[in-house]
Order: structure tokens, then C-alpha cells, then sequence
């Protein structure tokens, strides 16, 4: 097996290998391509494209960033291409809704969609792609979260936010030129969710000690690489430095990926997600708008890691868990918000997060493990006066 951890991004689809953890890694991805301009290399873009019939899917946001241009070059070389493009202002929700105007819209004799978007185009085209057999692909415009190489789609039905099994892409492609004008509070959202993997590991590391649960070494130390490359030039991210936008992109993917790996989301998302996801699922029943996916994580992060310390007596020794004022630095340079309240989190619902977040998910967690200590409520206490004050 070649080096993973010095495996460049583009070599890492199609990957098959068993690994000392005793299970088989793979990567369904045929192709991942990250790079400046990659929308101009029309012949790689086309190796991943050698069908005929293309359904094309973007919103006016996404059109506006590179779907016009992507279109037009489709158009230019002759593919069949029937094309959707989801109008209006207000965000686009990965709902009944949206699948099933893609649905009515979707050519019979289809034999490929390409997806233009981020977290909830690409979830919502996975979802047409996984129940109509048809392969799909997606053109990234955000760095702003990890679903890119995932096999799941979290869809919003009947007001109720559930994740449902879905489909590897057949290739990821993102232009580096393109992500790096997203909007700037996209590009923190994904910088929060590689933040978390502070926090998710830890966690996978606890239940490995506590539960024996499986741990796989070599998937950690993918995703801490990974991470620790876009920390390490965190204070580029707000300048839209191209370096650093592509190791953002590239931890994202690697994220998914890991997931992938293991078969569960274990080394993506522990208790900062879990919290992230009762603030969401609040807004959702209350029908308010929430923060994305990443800005949320990114705070949660900070939170769990405040947990952990308030913890630190009942946690195994060899677990080092991050520490909050560092965490803090790190959102500090890249501008990104921290504290749940600039959030828009009230403090019922802050506290309430604290003592209930457990129960989203049958996972263990430092949540779990401050339960079964009966600390969960002193804990909720503390950090709500602690913020809230
Ligand atoms: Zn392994
Ligand atoms: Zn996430």
C-alpha cells in the first residue's frame, strides 16, 4: 500500500486496500480533481464525462459562480444537455420539494447529472442519482462543508431533518479559482467543520478507551494531517489565498472520505455536531432560519472542547483533548464566530443543547460520559453563565 498520508488528493479515488484495523478502505470516487482553472482543462473534465445525455442542475447563485460558463462549454462541445436551474431568493432546501421538481424535470433517457453547487445541491442531486441509477457528478462552488465525497444525504422531509443513504459521486471537480470567491461566511462554515474533527476525534479516541469501540489509526492521522494544514495557515483563509482554499477543499473531501472508510461518520462528527444539529433541528420545527451547517459545528467545537476541561478528572490520561483558548485563537484569525450567542442561539436553547444533544444520536461521546458521571446539568449551568452572562 503506497503512503496515504503523502497521497496527493487526485490519486486518492478509486482507492482499495485493507488496512491494519482490519477492515477494507475503499473510495468509490472515480475521479477528484482540485486545482486552479480547472474549468478551462476541458479534456480532464471530459475524461469524466464520456456520456451523451446530461442533466444539468444549479441554482441562481451557483449558475451566476461557474454554472453559466460550465453550460456553455457543454453546449460548445455538443452534449445533449437539458438543463434546471432553481430560481428565488430565499436559500434552497434539500426538501420534498426540491427532489421533486428535479424529479418532473429529469430526461428519461438520461446518463449523467451534473450537479453545480455545495451542501444542498449536491445533497439533493446525490439523492435523484442514488434512486434513478444514473450516475451524477459535481462541480464544487464552496468550501463550505464535508459532504462533498460522503455517501449520505441529510434531507429536511416533512419538517424533520433525517439522513438518508445515497451515492459516492462519480467525480468530484473544483476549481480553485471559482471556491475562492464564495461568500466569506461559506468559506468559515467549512473552516468550522474541519475544526470539529478536533473534537470528533477525540471523541472516536474516548469510546475506543471506554467502549473498545473500533478505532482505525491510519484514518485519524489522514484527517489530524489535513486538518493541521489548513490551521497552519488559518490566517490566509480570510484573504481567499488560493494555497489555502485548496487544503480547505482537500480536508473537506478527505473528511468524506473518512466516512467512507470506516463505513459510519465516526471520525467526521462527535458531540460539537450533535449540538450543531439540536440548535438546527430547533430552527427547522420553529421554521426560523438557521446558521449553516459549519458555522454552527465550528462554535459547537469550542463548547465540547470547554466541556472536556470541566471533564478532565474522568477522561482516560492518554487522551489529550484540544484546548478552548486555542480553538479561539484559531476562529480569532480567521474572523469566524465562536460564541453560540452571535449565532443567534438563545440561552434556553443553549442550556437545553447541553443536557439533550446526547440523545440525537446513539454515539458515545464526552456528552455520554459527563451523563453517566451526572455532570451534564452542572456542566449546562456553568457554561451557560459562562457565555450568557
Ligand atoms: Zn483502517
Ligand atoms: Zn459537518
Amino acid at each position: 500500500m503506497t503512503d496515504l498520508l503523502n497521497l496527493e488528493i487526485e490519486k486518492m479515488a478509486g482507492l482499495n486496500f485493507s488496512c491494519d484495523c482490519g477492515k477494507n478502505h475503499k473510495v468509490d470516487i472515480e475521479n477528484i480533481i482540485v486545482e486552479k482553472e480547472a474549468l478551462k482543462n476541458k479534456s480532464r473534465i471530459f475524461d469524466s464525462l464520456n456520456k451523451k445525455n446530461l442533466f444539468f442542475v444549479a441554482d441562481n447563485n451557483t449558475y451566476k459562480a461557474c454554472g453559466e460558463e460550465l453550460l456553455n462549454i457543454l453546449k460548445d462541445e455538443k452534449y445533449n444537455v437539458t438543463e434546471y436551474i432553481f430560481q428565488g431568493k430565499e436559500p434552497l432546501i434539500p426538501n420534498e420539494k426540491s427532489i421533486g421538481r428535479l424529479l418532473i424535470e429529469i430526461p428519461k433517457n438520461t446518463s449523467l447529472i451534473i450537479a453545480v453547487g455545495s451542501g444542498t445541491i449536491n445533497d439533493i442531486c446525490r439523492y435523484l442519482s442514488y434512486k434513478t441509477n444514473v450516475p451524477y457528478i459535481i462541480f464544487a462552488t464552496a468550501p463550505s462543508m464535508d459532504g462533498y465525497a460522503s455517501t449520505v444525504s441529510p434531507l429536511i422531509v416533512e419538517n424533520f431533518k433525517k439522513t438518508f443513504e445515497a451515492t459516492y459521486p462519480k467525480a468530484i471537480i473544483a476549481d480553485t479559482q471559482i471556491l475562492r470567491k464564495a461568500p466569506l461566511e461559506m468559506i468559515h462554515a467549512g473552516f468550522g467543520d474541519i475544526l470539529g474533527k478536533y473534537t470528533s476525534l477525540t471523541d472516536w479516541e474516548l469510546s475506543k478507551y471506554i467502549n473498545k469501540e473500533y478505532y482505525c489509526e491510519k484514518t485519524v492521522k489522514l484527517v489530524e494531517k489535513a486538518r493541521d494544514l489548513c490551521v497552519k495557515n488559518a490566517q490566509k483563509i480570510s484573504q481567499r489565498s488560493e494555497e489555502v482554499i485548496k487544503q480547505l477543499t482537500e480536508a473537506l473531501i478527505i473528511s468524506g472520505i473518512a466516512i467512507g472508510f470506516v463505513g459510519y461518520s465516526r471520525p467526521a462528527s462527535g458531540a460539537e455536531h450533535h449540538i450543531a444539529h439540536f440548535w438546527e433541528i430547533d430552527a427547522i420545527s420553529k421554521n426560523k432560519p438557521h446558521p449553516l451547517h459549519g458555522n454552527a459545528v465550528g462554535v459547537g467545537t469550542v463548547v465540547v472542547s470547554m466541556i472536556y476541561r470541566l471533564m478532565k478528572d474522568k477522561i482516560p490520561k492518554k487522551i489529550s483533548p484540544p484546548d478552548p483558548e486555542y480553538l479561539i485563537s484559531l476562529h480569532e484569525k480567521v474572523g469566524s464566530i465562536y460564541d453560540p450567542k452571535e449565532l443567534g442561539i438563545s440561552k434556553e436553547l443553549f442550556k437545553e443543547s447541553i443536557i439533550h444533544a446526547r440523545e440525537i444520536r446513539n454515539r458515545y461521546t464526552i456528552l455520554q460520559l459527563a451523563y453517566e458521571h451526572n455532570q451534564l446539568e452542572k456542566i449546562a449551568q456553568i457554561l451557560t453563565e459562562k457565555f450568557y452572562a
